[in-house]
């Protein structure tokens, strides 16, 4: 690329970025390479510091986000491997309505004294920027799962900095392709990968990205020593996933505008949250979480699983478990957009809604 060639725009970052090198009989996509161990001498050594499979899907993550990767088995192995970044006894503040994962791995590190989490309602920037006094760490997530708040990331990373602690981004919701957090200075983005960057559901994977060097030295070295590492097909399974981002989060994004739109109008819903760009679209049903536990069992296009960010439409009653905190309303249904046809997800929904009105 000449030097004043514009830079590539996201989409075609999915498409291309670690990829091999062009050359006769080169596959144009990275292989699997399984491998447990490498001939001595060269950069990888052992399986569980290296594999040229998880490096192409960290050099395209990491291109997407704007800085450098590293995949963890799951997002809650990159979630905790972040966590431990902070010393003994340390404060960390977070969204009381972050991932449910998340929060369990706040209360569980507070419960073994390892750390000192705050909750704090992540809409309330005055409340946020107050609790980042004393803290080592701000963890946010914007839009939040499954309340779907946003936060405001400059006016929280600006009081957290001048606090002296680390900024998280949990990206997952947004993807890069909506959001990016370290354009914003923070410190650290986390994504649980086995949502949109794969987007098929068949994937569990998590993924880190940051561009303070020194940062990314420590947390390859906790994945080093502890082992969180991905697996090789999975890491070529979410590559895979990587180079459809874009269409896929457009069309889901379509899909949810349209249906936030008609739901909206439906008399048995008495709440629609929707942030205004995503594939998650979150309603309250007037008639109560009995209501909300018939919706799940009613359509047929819809599934009801857990987890978000497929091709396919899914949906759930988030306080089903039981640690879902209390503040999530009982009848909130989280629905995860696919990108089947708009109108065949509508009638499919609106059927299952019909019978509940009526
Ligand atoms: N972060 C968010 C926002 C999530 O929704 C999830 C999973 O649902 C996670 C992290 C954890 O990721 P994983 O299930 O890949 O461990």
């Amino acid at each position: 690329m000449t030097e004043d060639a514009p830079a590539l725009k996201p989409s075609t970052v999915a498409v291309t970025a670690g990829r091999p090198e062009k050359q006769p009989d080169a596959p144009l996509n990275t292989p699997l390479t399984m491998a447990s161990t490498y001939v001595a001498g060269g950069d990888l050594e052992y399986g569980r510091y290296a594999n040229p499979t998880w490096t192409a899907f960290e050099e395209t993550l990491g291109a997407l986000e704007g800085g450098r990767c590293l995949s963890f088995a799951s997002g809650l192995a990159a979630v905790s491997t972040v966590l431990d970044l902070v010393g003994q006894g340390a404060k960390v503040v977070a969204p009381r309505h972050a991932y449910l994962g998340s929060i369990m791995q706040l209360a569980d590190l507070e419960a073994r004294g390892r750390l000192d989490a705050q909750l704090v309602d992540v809409t309330d920037t005055d409340a946020m920027v107050a609790a980042c006094d004393g803290a080592a760490l701000v963890w946010l997530e914007s839009p939040t799962n499954p309340a779907l708040e946003l936060a405001d990331i400059p006016t929280i990373r600006a009081a957290a900095h001048d606090a002296g602690a680390y900024v998280v981004v949990d990206n997952t919701f947004a993807t890069p392709l909506l959001q990016r957090p370290l354009e914003m200075d923070v410190d650290l983005v986390v994504h649980s990968a086995t949502k949109f960057l794969s987007g098929h559901s068949d994937v569990l994977l998590g993924a880190v990205v940051t561009r303070d060097d020194q940062l990314y030295d420590v947390l390859k070295g906790r994945r080093d020593l502890v082992g969180a590492i991905p697996g090789t097909l999975e890491a070529w399974l979410a590559l895979r996933g990587l180079r459809t981002l874009h269409l896929r989060v457009e069309r889901a994004q379509a899909n949810a505008t349209e249906l936030a739109r008609r739901l909206s109008g439906h008399p048995a819903v008495e709440e629609v949250r929707y942030p205004g760009f995503g594939g998650i679209v979150a309603i309250v049903l007037g008639q109560g979480a009995l209501a909300a536990d018939l919706l799940v069992h009613k359509t047929t296009l819809w599934v009801h699983a857990t987890s978000l960010g497929g091709v396919e439409s899914t949906f759930e009653r988030r306080r089903r478990w039981k640690t879902e905190p209390a503040t999530i309303p009982d009848a909130l249904v989280r629905l995860s957009v696919g990108i089947e046809d708009v109108d065949d997800l509508w009638h499919d929904l609106e059927r299952a809604l019909d019978d509940l009105a009526g």
